[in-house]
């Protein structure tokens, strides 16, 4: 049923959407009237068809958003903390409408859509702290004869490009300290889940986030539109989260404008169980690393590593968590891992699943991709992975974990290293002295030390090596909008 001014009712779970672009405080339709279709993917139907926004939309989106943030940056930064702090709340009071939007778009299981709408409105409450904390320096130059004064002045128009498999947390992780720091923004949320997108920019605007501060323009033409806002003269900052592959691309994009980057990329992260850690824990922590969002995390463990001496038992636990995972659409009561984003995604799975098996792995649980509607791959254990899969080497992104066996802390290490990704590894010992020193040798920018989550929003989220450049969350994510200006001042 089509509402007035972009709104599409939906008859099952009566979700009022915004449809249309959010540019200067206004919703509009794309220029050329174009819309593309958002698939539920455990019904594999439409549920709503979304404004696509043009070159010309998204050229108009900066310029108006170079006025709306000029304004924005004169703002007291109390006042800025205030109507994060409103919008934590009133994003707070519509947790349920939010977490179904997710279900409905990316089709994750209720208590994932629960867990992401948390941890996504939690970025208001800590950059309405951080938004206060803008601290500079001054100090005396080595020659005596004046004073170095260093600040911090909120970059200017931020464009912010958001992956499908977090709809609201990827967004807001961005939003919340661009607009702290007295930065406009405008989203270009995936073309798979721009709804939940489109939702957070109603609730902020009722927040008392002025016109023009916030805009989201959804659009299927992604390169044809990030690359126009690139390459606009008013824009200074890209922050990505998305693959390596087109992250890189956005880089060599942005290199012909000098635009400042913020990166967040793949994952291929290791999980390593050593023969002192107590298994029991290390199930648990494994089944949060690998089966959160139901595998499709940048921050998913994607290669276990159980010493030979605790193998066994790690393999069969694990693998009956697994085994006893329930499946089914996201919104069913019980369910904990919903379909897989696209039939795309199923394939690819199944690509890497097939190879290891082909390669001589051992099936534990799961295999194939389950014969129903809608785009489900079971949870899935392999056991004995040789060291020539290519699930190995590749991003897994989805249910599916290979575990190997290793006898040797150096050759754990190496191994567990040796990937052109750096974003997270997890390992448990019981030694905290040896975990952590560990820890300090491996190349990854987070660690889970006998914990199977890292996110957190004071906490800055990043990687090293191709996952990325900068950080999100903590004091750190509101500095990758800021710039520094120093001031050579005779006193
Ligand atoms: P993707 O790279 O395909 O797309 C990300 C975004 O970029 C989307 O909005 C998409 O429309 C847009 N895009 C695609 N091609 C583009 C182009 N040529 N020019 C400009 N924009 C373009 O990634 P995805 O499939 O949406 O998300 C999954 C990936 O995201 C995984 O690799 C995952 O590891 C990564 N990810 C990383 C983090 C992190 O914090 N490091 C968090 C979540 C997801």
């Amino acid at each position: 049923m089509e509402a007035s001014h972009g709104e599409t009712e939906h008859a099952q779970g009566s979700l009022s959407m915004r449809t249309e672009l959010f540019i200067g405080g206004q919703w509009r339709p794309a220029s050329d009237g174009a819309t593309f279709p958002i698939i539920d993917p455990s019904t594999e139907q439409t549920i709503a068809e979304v404004s696509s926004a043009t070159v010309d939309d998204v050229t108009d989106a900066v310029e108006i958003a170079a006025v709306a943030g000029k304004k924005w940056a004169q703002r007291a930064p109390r006042e800025r903390a205030e109507i994060l702090r409103k919008a934590w709340e009133l994003l707070r009071d519509r947790k349920d409408e939010i977490a179904t939007y997710i279900v409905r778009e990316n089709g994750k299981a209720m208590p994932d859509a629960v867990g992401e709408t948390s941890y996504a409105i939690e970025f208001f409450r800590w950059y309405a702290e951080e938004a206060v904390r803008n601290y500079g320096e001054i100090l005396t130059s080595p020659a005596g004869g004046n004073k170095i004064v260093v600040m911090q002045q909120p970059i200017g128009v931020s464009v912010l490009v958001t992956p499908w498999n977090y709809p609201a947390a990827m967004a807001t992780r961005k939003i919340a300290p661009a607009i702290a720091a007295g930065c406009a923004v405008i989203l270009k949320p995936a073309s798979d889940t721009p709804l939940t997108a489109l939702l957070v920019a109603e609730i902020l605007t009722e927040a008392g986030v002025p016109p023009g501060v916030m805009n989201v323009v959804p659009s299927r033409r992604s390169g044809e539109v990030v690359g126009a806002m690139l390459h606009h003269p008013l824009t200074r900052k890209l922050s990505f989260t998305g693959s390596t592959e087109v992250g890189r691309a956005l880089l060599k994009e942005a290199a012909d404008c000098v635009v400042n980057c913020s990166m967040e990329l793949g994952g291929n992260a290791p999980f390593l169980v050593f023969e002192d850690a107590d298994i029991d824990a290390a199930v648990a922590g494994a089944m949060i690393a690998k089966m959160r969002n139901g595998g499709e995390a940048c921050t998913a463990a994607n290669r276990f590593y159980a010493h030979e001496r605790v193998y066994q038992e790690f393999t069969d636990k694990f693998t009956a968590a697994m085994a006893a995972f329930k499946v089914g659409p996201g919104h069913e009561s019980g369910v904990e891992l919903g379909p897989m984003i696209n039939e795309w995604a199923i394939k690819d799975m199944d690509r890497l699943v097939q190879d290891a098996k082909a390669k001589g792995s051992e099936v534990l649980t799961g295999g194939a991709p389950l014969q129903r509607t809608g785009y489900y791959y079971p949870p899935t254990v392999l056991g004995n992975v040789p060291a020539d899969a290519d699930i190995l080497r590749e991003e897994v992104f989805g249910p599916v974990a290979p575990i190997l066996s290793f006898s040797d802390d150096d050759e754990v290490i190496a191994q567990a290293n040796d990937t052109e990704y750096g974003l997270v590894s997890y390992l448990y010992t019981q030694d905290i002295g040896r975990g952590m020193a560990i820890s300090e040798r491996l190349d990854a920018g987070m660690i889970g030390l006998n914990r199977g989550l890292v996110s957190d929003p004071a906490a800055p989220f990043g990687g090293m090596k191709q996952s990325g450049l900068g950080r999100e969350g903590s004091h750190e994510g509101m500095m990758e909008y800021m710039e520094m200006k120093y001031i050579a001042v005779e006193w």
